[in-house]
């Protein structure tokens, strides 16, 4: 199946890139809204404070 063929190449391309991100991931940030550095990455995308527990979207590495 062409499809099947097409992903497996894209994730041998991405999974270099994708174990950087997963470092990052693993960091806190700063919160936009409290300021305080407890912003973790639940998913992909999704970013979370600890603080006040206001949830945002941002880019799938950074909030
Ligand atoms: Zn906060």
């Amino acid at each position: 199946m062409p499809v099947k063929i097409r992903s497996a190449r894209y994730g041998r391309k991405i999974r270099k890139r994708f174990e950087k991100i997963k470092r990052i991931q693993k960091s806190t940030y700063v919160c936009p809204k409290c300021g305080v550095k407890a912003v973790k990455n639940i998913k992909l995308g999704i970013w979370r404070c600890r603080k006040c527990g206001v949830i945002f979207t941002g880019a799938a590495w950074r909030p």
